[in-house]
C-alpha cells in the first residue's frame, strides 16, 4: 500500500459541489489517515486556475472536526500541497493527454490508482469518460469513476446515459452516487434490522401497518431553479433517495454483507413493486406568502423558472409490494421544499393490538395506541420507539412515550458528512452503497409511466404556502390507505 500511489481528479474542481463538499470530505479524510500515505488530487475544469488559487478556493471550505483542533492548520496546508489544478475542455482528449502527463510526474514511475470524479452536468459525462479513459487511465493499477446524478430523466435517457458509460467502462469501475445512501441512518437501518432479535421478526404485513418516508426542507430552491425546473421533485428527491432507502427498508436478508448480495435484493424488492399511477400521487407547487413583515417568494418568482411552470416541488405517493412479506402494506413517500420543517426519517407504523385490555383507556382513538419506530437522519440522527407506559402514582392512567437514542448525547462525536464515507468507499472498491445500472432501470421503470403521465395531461399541481405544512391532497391520499401521515401518538424528540 505503501508503495503505490492514489490520484484523484475532481473533474468540474470549479463547481459548487467540488467547493462545498467534495474537496472538504477528502481533507476530512486525509485527517483520519484515511488515505494512502502517496496521493495527489487534481482538479480539471475549463476555468482558468494556477495551482495557488485552486488551494485558496479550497482552503475557505476546509474545517476541522471540533473534537481534532489540535494541529488542524498544519494538516491543512499538507492537504493543500497535495492539491493541483489543470484546467482543460471536457471533450478533449489532447487536454486529459497532458493532465494525464503531469499525473505522471506526480505518481514518480510508481503503480497507481486512479479515482475520477464527475462533479459536472450530465450533458458531458460521456465526453469527460471517453477522454479520461483513452488518455488518463491508470496503466497498472486500477481506474474508477464516480459519477454523480441526475442519471437520466427517465427510463431511455437513463439506458442512454449507461450505454454511452460503459463504451468507455465497465459496469465495476462505474460509482454512482446517491449521497444520502452515505448517511449514517442508511447504515443503522440494516444494523438495527438484522443484528438485533427484536426488529426482523416484525418485519411484515403481519405487524407492520404502513411505513412512510419523510423528507422535507424548509427553504425553497434557493437559485436553483434552471436545474430544478427540469428535474422537478420527483425526480430530484423520490425516485433516487427515497426510493433507495425504501428498497433497504423492504428488501429481504442478503446472503452476506457483499456489494453484490445486498444488490441483488434491493433489485428484487423494486422489481417487486408496482409502477406508480397518477391516482398514488399528489403533486403541489409552494407559492409566495407573506407573514407579519416577511414575505417568502413563490416557486415561479426564480428568475430561472418560467411563471406558468408546472414542476413540481413537492410530491406525495404511495407504493405497494407485490411479495409475501409486505402485501397490501402502504409504503407513504413525501418530498417537498418549502415546507414547515427540515425533516428526513422513516417512520415504521405497527398494528393495533389485538384485544387490547387498555382500550378503554385510550378512548376512541386507538390510533394512539400503536407503537412507532422512527429512524431520524435530520434534523439530527436519532432512533427512537413509541411504547405505551404507566403514569406512575396511583390509579391507572397511561401515556406514550419514547425509548430514544439520541445520538447526540450518546455518540458526542461528530457524525462524518456523506461524501466522506462514500469517497472512502469508491478508494476502497466498497461497492455496497453505490447503485447498480440494474437497479437505475428498476427505479426508473417504477416512475417513467407517471412521469410522462404528469408531463402529457399537464397535471396542475396543488399550490401550498412556502412554510406550511403542504397540500390538502396528501390528506386525502393518506386516508385512502387508512393511514394519517406522520406523528400520531405523542410529541416526538
Ligand atoms: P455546476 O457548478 O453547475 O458545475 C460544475 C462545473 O462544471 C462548473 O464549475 C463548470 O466548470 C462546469 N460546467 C457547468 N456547466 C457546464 C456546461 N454547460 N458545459 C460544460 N461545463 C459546465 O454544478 P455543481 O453544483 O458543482 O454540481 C456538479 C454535478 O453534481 C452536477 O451534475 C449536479 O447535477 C450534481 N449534483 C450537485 C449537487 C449540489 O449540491 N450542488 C448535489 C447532487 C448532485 P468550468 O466552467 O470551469 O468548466
Amino acid at each position: 500500500k505503501a508503495e503505490s500511489t492514489l490520484s484523484i481528479v475532481v473533474v468540474g474542481a470549479s463547481g459548487e459541489l467540488a467547493r462545498k463538499k467534495i474537496f472538504p470530505s477528502l481533507f476530512a479524510l486525509f485527517y483520519e489517515d484515511c488515505l494512502p500515505k502517496n496521493f495527489t488530487i487534481f482538479g480539471y475544469a475549463r476555468s482558468t486556475m494556477t495551482d495557488e488559487e485552486l488551494r485558496n478556493m479550497i482552503s475557505r471550505g476546509l474545517t476541522c472536526r471540533i473534537d481534532k483542533r489540535k494541529n488542524c492548520n498544519e494538516k491543512m496546508d499538507q492537504f493543500l500541497q497535495r492539491c493541483f489544478y489543470h484546467s482543460g475542455q471536457y471533450s478533449s482528449e489532447d487536454h486529459f493527454s497532458k493532465l494525464d502527463k503531469k499525473l505522471k510526474e506526480k505518481e514518480g514511475g510508481r503503480s497507481s490508482n486512479r479515482l475520477f470524479y464527475l462533479s459536472i452536468p450530465p450533458s458531458i459525462f460521456v465526453d469527460a469518460v471517453r477522454c479520461a479513459r483513452r488518455r488518463a487511465s491508470s496503466e497498472q493499477g486500477w481506474t474508477r469513476v464516480i459519477v454523480e446524478k441526475p442519471f437520466g430523466r427517465d427510463s431511455k435517457s437513463s439506458v442512454e446515459l449507461t450505454r454511452g458509460l460503459k463504451q468507455y467502462l465497465s459496469e465495476d469501475q462505474i460509482f454512482r452516487i446517491d449521497h444520502y445512501l452515505g448517511e449514517e441512518l442508511i447504515e443503522n437501518l440494516l444494523v438495527l434490522r438484522f443484528s438485533n432479535l427484536v426488529f426482523e421478526p416484525l418485519w411484515s404485513r403481519n405487524y407492520i401497518r404502513n411505513v412512510q418516508v419523510t423528507f422535507s426542507e424548509d427553504i425553497g430552491i434557493e437559485g436553483r431553479g434552471k436545474y430544478f425546473d427540469n428535474y422537478g421533485i420527483i425526480r430530484d428527491i423520490m425516485q433516487n433517495h427515497l426510493l433507495q432507502i425504501l428498497a433497504l427498508f423492504a428488501m429481504e436478508t442478503p446472503v452476506s454483507l457483499d456489494a453484490e448480495d445486498i444488490r441483488n435484493e434491493k433489485v428484487k424488492v423494486l422489481r417487486s413493486m408496482r409502477p406508480l399511477q397518477l391516482e398514488d400521487v399528489v403533486v403541489g407547487q409552494y407559492k409566495g406568502c407573506t407573514e407579519g413583515i416577511t414575505s417568502y417568494p413563490a416557486y415561479t418568482d426564480d428568475p430561472n423558472v418560467t411563471k406558468n411552470s408546472l414542476t413540481p416541488t413537492f410530491a406525495a405517493a404511495t407504493f405497494f409490494i407485490n411479495n409475501a412479506r409486505w402485501d397490501g402494506v402502504p409504503f407513504l413517500m413525501i418530498a417537498g421544499k418549502g415546507l414547515h420543517s427540515k425533516r428526513a426519517e422513516v417512520r415504521v407504523q405497527f398494528r393495533h393490538v389485538p384485544g387490547n385490555l387498555y382500550k378503554q383507556k385510550f378512548g376512541t382513538d386507538l390510533d394512539k395506541a400503536t407503537n412507532e419506530l422512527v429512524l431520524r437522519s435530520q434534523p439530527d440522527e436519532a432512533v427512537y420507539l413509541k411504547i405505551n407506559n404507566k403514569v406512575p402514582g396511583l390509579g391507572l392512567r397511561l401515556d406514550c412515550s419514547d425509548l430514544n437514542l439520541l445520538y447526540k448525547s450518546r455518540y458526542p462525536r461528530e457524525v462524518p458528512d456523506a461524501y466522506e464515507r462514500l469517497l472512502l468507499d469508491a478508494v476502497e472498491g466498497e461497492r455496497r452503497l453505490f447503485i447498480r445500472s440494474d437497479e437505475l432501470d428498476a427505479a426508473w421503470a417504477l416512475f417513467t409511466p407517471l412521469l410522462k403521465e404528469l408531463e402529457e395531461k399537464k397535471v396542475m399541481p396543488e399550490l401550498y404556502p412556502y412554510g406550511s405544512r403542504g397540500p390538502e391532497g396528501v390528506h386525502y391520499l393518506a386516508a385512502k390507505h387508512n393511514v394519517r401521515w406522520g406523528d400520531l401518538s405523542c410529541d416526538d424528540l
